[in-house]
């Protein structure tokens, strides 16, 4: 039974772990000037990361999303996906990439206990790809989507930043390529954070406006279940994909909200945009202080806010979400 219940009778049976600030893309949105060392400090090892999870994982988590970062830019990613797989309680394990070594490396990644997997990928136009995220590697994302589902993923999610004059254009075409195909593709909403305000007034657009065009065209918004996040699921009978909203400026977004964070440097976050975090990692060098981890992550549940307050401007101290894993 889940112990990770907040004052609102939210449940948090979800961890997103940081493993990594470092990443190779320059997404505009994220980290337009690629990612720069500000600190010396080790991100979470292996050991650290096992005694982490195994005590989120007494007080009910049973979900784990390795993220970063690009996560997978870490040499012990695999031995990562085994660890947190082979700890007792955790049901499921999933990550979050921007698919850069997926094409050779997914199959190993399934093969070590990976249930789960959302690649990034801002346009199916190789230029605009380019033009977002920094690197023209449209077809090396391709080709890792296409090597998930040949290692044996039966679904694959794709995370679309959707941004007004971007991308946002681009939902007939997105929707030819998950005709034939099980993708979940999923429009976030753009976030401002500390980094990105001009970009944000510039490109936010509210996902509401494709939840039109969808309604318009003939998809269905899923019943959600009681343990489903905060995305909001479309169907239609002549698609084999799937299309989901994610819209954080929505009232009541944060009604839903299942998932705790811990950054790469240890730190617990309550909220995406929340506050400075919880320090863990004093507690993460041995499982003997499991009990003091445990009473500790109970503790700051107890802090946490009904919801975000980015109506009002109000980031928390989230400069970009590389930092503390989107
Ligand atoms: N590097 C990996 C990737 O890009 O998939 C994992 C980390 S990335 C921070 C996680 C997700 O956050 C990505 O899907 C990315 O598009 C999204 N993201 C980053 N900054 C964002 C922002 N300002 N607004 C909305 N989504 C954002
Ligand atoms: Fe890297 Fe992911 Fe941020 Fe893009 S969104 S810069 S891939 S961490």
């Amino acid at each position: 039974m889940s112990k990770l219940v907040d004052q609102f009778q939210r449940k948090f049976e979800y961890l997103r772990l940081s493993v990594t600030d470092v990443c190779n893309f320059k997404c505009t949105y994220c980290l337009p000037n690629g990612y720069h060392r500000e600190h010396k400090k080790q991100f979470l090892s292996l050991v650290e990361i096992s005694n982490l999870v195994q005590g989120f994982a007494q007080l009910g988590t049973k979900k784990v999303r390795i993220t970063g970062g690009e996560p997978s830019l870490r040499r012990d990613f695999v031995d990562i996906i085994e660890t947190v797989k082979n700890t007792q309680g955790i049901e499921k394990v999933a990550t979050t990439t921007n698919g850069f070594r997926m094409a050779k490396s997914v199959a190993d990644w399934k093969a070590a206990g990976l249930d789960a997997i959302n690649v990034s990928m801002d346009s199916l136009d190789a230029n605009m790809f380019h033009q977002i995220t920094g690197e023209n590697l449209l077809t090396r994302v391709m080709a890792g989507i296409d090597a998930a589902f040949a290692a044996g993923f039966s679904q694959v999610k794709v995370n679309t930043v959707l941004m007004k004059r971007l991308n946002a254009h681009e939902l007939d075409t997105f929707l030819a390529w998950i005709k034939p195909r099980n993708i979940q593709l999923r429009f976030i909403e753009l976030m401002q954070t500390g980094d990105n305000h001009a970009l944000f007034q510039a490109h936010h657009i509210s996902g509401s406006v494709i939840m039109k065009q969808l309604i318009n065209q003939g998809w269905v918004e899923k019943v959600r279940q009681a343990t489903d996040g905060p995305a909001r699921v479309f169907c239609h009978s002549d698609y084999s994909g799937e299309i989901g909203l994610i819209m954080p400026y929505e009232s009541h977004f944060c009604d839903s909200c299942n998932r705790l964070r811990v950054s790469s440097l240890g730190r617990l976050h309550l909220c995406l945009f929340g506050e400075q975090g919880t320090e863990l990692r004093d507690l993460l060098q041995t499982s003997e202080h499991s009990e003091a981890l445990q009473q500790r992550l109970m503790e700051a549940l107890k802090t946490k806010r009904a919801s975000h307050f980015l109506q009002q401007g109000e980031l928390g101290g989230t400069v970009h979400l590389a930092s503390i894993g989107g």
